[in-house]
């Protein structure tokens, strides 16, 4: 079932653990992300990109997410990842979406406060949760050449972002990255604790893939209720895909050429799931929906 992000975040901060936010274009993966989450029984979160959802992407991501979300007996946020475009957050309202990041973490924090405001005007009227990021998480989910510097959010910010702008789950920055690490992070964990204490709202971890497990235990452990993956799902994919390159056939099946893909997808989405202590969840995280 579709729920909003605000719901299916809310048992998360409850009870420390985390809801594993998938990035997913086309059925391959939409399809592998909610049939592994509903084989372990987890509240799962998938995402579109802007650049993704383009034309008639709003239709094959938006509508079949939609439509396989009836289907799958777990609570599924449909959500907007980072997104710099007011009018791209109302076309995803429009389109069902049941959460929406908007991302004003590279602006002052005054315009950053007015943008992400005026997309909670946009997205709460129709009952759709925002999240936002304060402070900077760098490098870039698609290029991994650019490389952009992080900022860390800072604790006696976040209290006021949170009042001014009524945002439902706010991205932190505490040490990750987007994309492949060039060396391995350390998150500041003593900022998370200092963060958490300053807010009740759920907070989000971004660039999650290729953090050490222990190192993301830790930040779950401490307040972190979303952790978004999508560099470790493309490694995953493409191990697949060059496990399938290796038939010895010239027209292979499509399950030939897509199951490999699938289930190297999946046992990656698996073990993200059993990391956060999702697993198990999905009965309870939605108590009212
Ligand atoms: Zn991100």
């Amino acid at each position: 079932m579709l729920v909003t992000l605000k719901d299916i975040l809310a048992d998360a901060r409850d009870n420390h653990y985390a809801v594993g936010a998938f990035n997913v274009i086309e059925n391959v993966m939409l399809r592998t992300v909610l049939e592994t989450a509903e084989a372990k029984e987890a509240p799962v979160i998938v995402m579109g990109l802007a650049a993704d959802l383009e034309g008639a992407g709003w239709t094959y991501i938006a509508g079949l997410a939609k439509l396989a979300a009836e289907y799958h007996d777990i609570p599924i946020c449909l959500h907007l990842d980072h997104c710099y475009d007011l009018d791209v957050i109302a076309q995803a309202v429009e389109h069902g979406f049941t959460g929406v990041m908007y991302d004003g973490s590279s602006l002052p924090f005054d315009e950053n406060v007015n943008m992400t405001k005026a997309a909670v005007d946009i997205a709460h009227p129709h009952g759709v949760s925002v999240e936002a990021e304060l402070g900077h998480v760098g490098g870039s989910d698609l290029a991994e050449t650019q490389h952009v510097e992080s900022v860390l959010t800072e604790p006696d910010e976040i209290t006021k972002f949170v009042e001014l702008t009524g945002v439902d789950a706010l991205a932190v920055s505490i040490g990750t990255g987007h994309g492949v690490y060039r060396s391995e992070p350390t998150l500041n964990i003593e900022r998370l604790v200092e963060l958490t204490q300053a807010t009740d709202v759920p907070l989000v971890m971004h660039g999650g893939s290729g953090t050490p497990d222990d190192q993301v235990r830790n930040a779950v452990a401490n307040g972190i209720t979303k952790v978004n993956v999508f560099t470790e799902e493309r490694i995953a994919m493409f191990r697949g895909l060059k496990e399938a390159a290796k038939i010895d056939r010239i027209d292979p099946l499509p399950e030939d050429q897509f199951g490999p893909i699938r289930s190297e997808l999946s046992a990656l989405i698996g073990e993200k799931i059993e990391l956060l202590s999702s697993d198990g969840r999905a009965a309870l995280t939605i108590a009212d929906a």
